[in-house]
């Protein structure tokens, strides 16, 4: 895709710290990290989001951060990583390109994941509407 910047980097037109490539998939290093090490996994086929990209394509991404991520924390000296994508804009997804961030984590790094809430909720019935949606396809 022309404007795309994660298309650009596959085809070399602008540059990225890559640390993997093969025929399917990229990686390179976030310009941007969250930590030391943060890495983006990137099928190189241009697919808008993780919920538009092939099944098949999905499972090589994922064996792929399966193969990258003990090489990455042993560089960076960490035993924990979270491995993501963003799904959408009010996800935080800027690029829309498919990606999955590869995160070393470390134990006073400040980064908080988000809380859960202690209000009362109808679980029933949303357990219900997501089987319905889930039954119908959608
Ligand atoms: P997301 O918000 O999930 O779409 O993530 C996009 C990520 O791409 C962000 O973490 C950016 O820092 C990163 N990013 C944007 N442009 C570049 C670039 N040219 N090279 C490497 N990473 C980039
Ligand atoms: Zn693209």
């Amino acid at each position: 895709m022309s404007d795309c910047i994660f298309c650009k980097i596959i085809a070399g037109d602008i540059p990225a710290i890559k640390i993997h490539e093969d025929e399917q998939c990229i990686a390179f290093l976030d310009i941007h990290p969250v930590n030391p090490g943060h890495t983006l996994i990137v099928p190189k086929e241009h697919h808008a989001n993780f919920l538009e990209t092939p099944k098949e394509l999905v499972a090589v991404i994922m064996a792929l951060g399966q193969k990258l991520s003990p090489a990455i924390l042993k560089a960076v000296g960490s035993d924990s990583f979270n491995f993501s994508t963003n799904n959408g804009r009010a996800a935080g997804q800027l690029i829309a390109h498919t990606h999955f961030h590869l995160i070393p984590r470390f134990p006073a790094d400040g980064h908080k994941m988000w809380h859960g809430s202690d209000e009362h909720q109808d679980f029933a019935a949303m357990a219900t509407k997501i089987r319905e949606a889930v039954g119908s396809g959608e």
